[in-house]
């Protein structure tokens, strides 16, 4: 199976599929005069956090990406649990089999 991976970044739409979870990146920006200095009134932006290689990363993100990226995670969500039902309905299916092949070599 293909899989197709758009690298470019300007990609035209977000992915359809993502994991981990989003989480809110609160910092200063470094300038002295903002309000962000005395280390209260923090910039908050939206990120996504993931693991990868046993690592947390981060992907820093903009409010309005928001909505597409808990679109993605969702999507994710689904299709692992699909996954996971069908594999479980496989295990039912190879344990019948299974039985079945038994059944049939003993009344021989
Ligand atoms: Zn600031």
């Amino acid at each position: 199976m293909a899989v197709i991976v758009d690298k470019k970044p300007t990609a035209p739409r977000p992915p359809r599929l993502v994991r981990g979870s989003l989480v809110t990146l609160r910092r200063k920006c470094g300038k002295a005069a903002c309000r962000c200095a005395e280390g209260e009134a923090l910039h908050e932006n939206p990120a996504l956090s993931f693991s990868e290689g046993g690592r947390t990363r981060i992907v820093a993100l903009r409010p309005a990406d928001v909505p597409a990226v808990q679109a993605a995670l969702a999507r994710y969500t689904a299709a692992r649990e699909q996954l996971e039902a069908d594999a479980s309905a496989g295990v039912e299916m190879l344990r019948a089999w299974v039985a079945a092949r038994r059944e049939a070599e003993r009344s021989r």
